[in-house]
């Protein structure tokens, strides 16, 4: 428990529980939101896990893109749908080996952007859509 509040606390600005309350701060390194509901997710049912949470409270400080943090409210149960309905389905179809990337623009800040599959895919057909080299690819 303690490392994984001190893997929590190395990625985020803040992370802790005041009331019935969850305050998940993130800066620079935020891929989307889901980055940030997992780490909600991993918070609450690790660290406080018979804590009862009405709201959690999820924001991001990126001032390169916004001069102002933005947050963002969610019930408790909007999280827990959320965990249902999307990331439980995402972690079993990686259990059952499918590894597929999808990139986006989610990639900006992801650590990965140099190894990925997906990525380089990705910045070859936009490069190939601004750099025409008369090559007809339907010959
Ligand atoms: S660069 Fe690859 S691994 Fe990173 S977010 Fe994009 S698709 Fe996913």
């Amino acid at each position: 428990m303690a490392k994984l509040y001190s893997q929590l606390k190395a990625k985020l600005n803040t992370i802790q529980v005041e009331g019935k309350t969850l305050y998940v701060v993130e800066g620079d390194t935020l891929l989307d939101d889901a980055q940030l509901k997992i780490y909600a997710l991993a918070a609450w049912q690790s660290l406080w896990p018979v804590q009862v949470i009405h709201q959690i409270n999820l924001t991001v400080i990126q001032p390169r893109i916004a001069a102002e943090p933005k947050t963002q409210a969610l019930s408790a149960a909007v999280l827990l749908d959320w965990q249902r309905q999307m990331l439980h389905p995402a972690v079993a179809r990686i259990e059952a080996g499918d590894t597929t990337e999808k990139s986006g623009s989610w990639c900006r800040w992801c650590i990965r952007k140099n190894e990925c599959h997906a990525f380089a895919v990705h910045q070859g057909s936009i490069a190939s859509e601004i750099f025409d080299d008369g090559v007809d690819p339907s010959r």
